[in-house]
């Protein structure tokens, strides 16, 4: 057992028995280095996030600034994942299948996104998930389908993503397709002119690669390069080790 793990148990019991109401023997200094040792405040920050997170989430739930999408939703997609996630990945809206269970990314895209977040060497909950809009874009009645957000309803919503962001504070963001850029930073351009290269939101580094939809409608070998030479960049970025088989995934044999 490493020292910080040792100082970490030995921290949450004293939290546990001060929960309880019991006396502690512990004086404040004691306190205050086990909460300084580098296991205790990496936990400690991760449970502050995940406190923060969840705080924000019931007026998010609630939220009533788009009518039109009050009226029409299921329920708003907050978004899912880690709170102390390295990586966040931002989409643009919830579709059918995200309104009905209330997460986003779970369709046949969001099975693709997670195949993604796989082979860079995470796990699905490793990372944080969320939309710039967080109810699903109302559609005409008698159809069906999904429509992209306007830009004015990315920009109502986009506080509580800024929060997420601010709360989570990841080392990367990722925005799946050209209209999650569009409601991150307010700009139109084509994804061919936007991905392959490094952006900014709020700081953190952000990169745009194509939504995975794009990428089920369009099974070339070389879109798929595309993606992935955007997801090594992020590795890069992140400093994680990257295998030489990894380099090579989608590359024409
Ligand atoms: S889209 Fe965002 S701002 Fe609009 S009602 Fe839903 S949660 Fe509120």
């Amino acid at each position: 057992m490493s020292f910080d793990t040792a100082l970490q148990i030995v921290h949450d019991t004293l939290a546990q028995l001060h929960d309880r109401g019991v006396e502690l023997r512990a004086s404040a200094t004691t306190l205050e280095r086990l909460a300084e040792s580098p296991a205790a405040s990496e936990s400690f920050a991760a449970e502050s996030k995940a406190a923060r997170l969840a705080e924000l989430r019931p007026p998010v739930l609630a939220c009533t600034k788009c009518p039109h999408l009050v009226a029409s939703r299921t329920q708003v997609v907050f978004g899912v994942g880690n709170p102390d996630a390295e990586v966040m990945f931002v989409g643009e809206a919830p579709g059918e299948d995200e309104d009905r269970q209330g997460e986003p990314f779970v369709g046949k895209a969001g099975q693709l996104l997670t195949k993604i977040i796989e082979t860079m060497g995470f796990a699905r909950g490793d990372v944080y998930i969320a939309n710039v809009l967080k109810c699903r874009p109302d559609m005409p009645p008698g159809e069906s389908g999904n429509r992209k957000p306007r830009p004015a309803e990315m920009q109502t919503c986009l506080p509580y993503l800024r929060q997420q962001i601010e709360i989570i504070e990841p080392r990367a963001l990722v925005a799946l397709g050209a209209t999650a850029m569009e409601g991150l930073l307010g700009e139109v351009s084509p994804m061919n002119r936007l991905r392959g290269r490094w952006h900014e939101f709020n700081g953190i580094p952000l990169m745009a690669t194509y939504h995975p939809a794009y990428l089920l409608r369009n099974q070339a070998l070389s879109e798929k390069r595309k993606v992935w030479e955007d997801m090594l960049m992020v590795l890069e970025k992140l400093d994680r080790p990257i295998s030489e088989r990894q380099r090579n995934f989608f590359l024409p044999k």
